[in-house]
């Protein structure tokens, strides 16, 4: 891997990917405010989010934990505007998500946040190279050498590029899938369980290449159950229960002293 600058521990200045577009370490790049999500109505109806407060840090990475259902990928999808609030708002950086049009949303969507999922979502008939580079060429914007091999490198791919996803492993598509979000030089990147679908020997190098990418001062949120990794990098964490932030702060804190019923027993569940 690239020797690249490593994070000063105050604010991260000088790292690549400390927020790119503005190259500040400071401030909040996003936040939700008194978010609710219901699905569906009468019967059916669901509230995926009861009245959610986050704000995410710059350069912070924030692990987001909670059991199956409780709102995670609600609440991820809301932040990057990939699904509409029912009540409250979302900034990003100083942008309002949630008023903006559909223009506004597509924009935001593809130049600010960075959305890595489960799935990895490559076309199969382009090389990983094409692939990394498709949101580019759909915004019609031409790549900037100097990042792209800044990108390729973060996601150790310099020698997979002309391959297709077919010829890669579950490890390197999913990284492949990394670097086409980095492409954007996003102001966030979310993470929503990118190790879930991957064989367990595989899970490490996509782990390593996220590590790398909190050093350097990504501004980045990871639904993870990787408690290990949570406290071992994230900076902040957040555990989610029945659509509500019941517990936050240093992980290691958070682990240590669980203030709620529900979380004990979480931790009790996947230690
Ligand atoms: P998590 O990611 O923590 O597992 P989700 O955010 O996916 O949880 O889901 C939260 C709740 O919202 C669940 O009860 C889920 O069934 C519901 N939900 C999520 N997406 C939809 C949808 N598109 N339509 C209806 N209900 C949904
Ligand atoms: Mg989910």
């Amino acid at each position: 891997m690239r020797p690249g600058p490593t994070v000063s521990d105050d604010n991260g200045e000088g790292s690549v990917f400390v927020d790119a577009a503005t190259q500040s370490a400071t401030g909040i790049a996003a936040r939700a405010i008194d978010v609710w999500k219901v699905y569906g109505s009468g019967e059916a109806q669901v509230v995926a989010l009861r009245g959610v407060d986050v704000e995410l840090e710059r350069s912070r990475y924030t692990a987001i934990m909670g059991p199956s259902g409780s709102g995670k990928s609600t609440l991820m999808h809301c932040l990057a505007g990939l699904d509409t609030v029912s009540r409250g708002e979302v900034y990003i950086a100083d942008v309002k998500v949630t008023g903006l049009n559909d223009a506004g949303l597509t924009t935001l969507r593809r130049e600010k946040v960075g959305f890595v999922f489960q799935q990895f979502n490559l076309l199969p008939t382009l090389s990983a190279e094409e692939n990394i580079l498709l949101p580019l060429a759909i915004a019609g914007r031409k790549p900037d050498q100097g990042w792209f091999d800044t990108v390729v490198d973060a996601v150790n791919l310099r020698d997979r590029l002309s391959h297709r996803p077919a010829q890669l492993s579950g490890g390197q598509q999913q990284r492949v899938a990394i670097a086409r979000a980095l492409a954007m030089r996003p102001t966030l990147m979310l993470f929503d369980e990118v190790t879930s679908a991957l064989d367990p020997e595989l899970v490490g190098e996509v782990l390593d290449v996220m590590r790398q990418l909190a050093e350097e001062g990504m501004t980045m949120m990871v639904v993870t159950h990787e408690m290990g990794f949570a406290r071992e990098v994230g900076t902040w964490l957040i555990f989610t229960d029945g659509g509500m932030v019941v517990e936050r702060g240093n992980p290691t804190e958070v682990f240590a002293n669980p203030q709620t019923e529900r979380l004990q027993q979480f931790l009790a569940k996947v230690l």
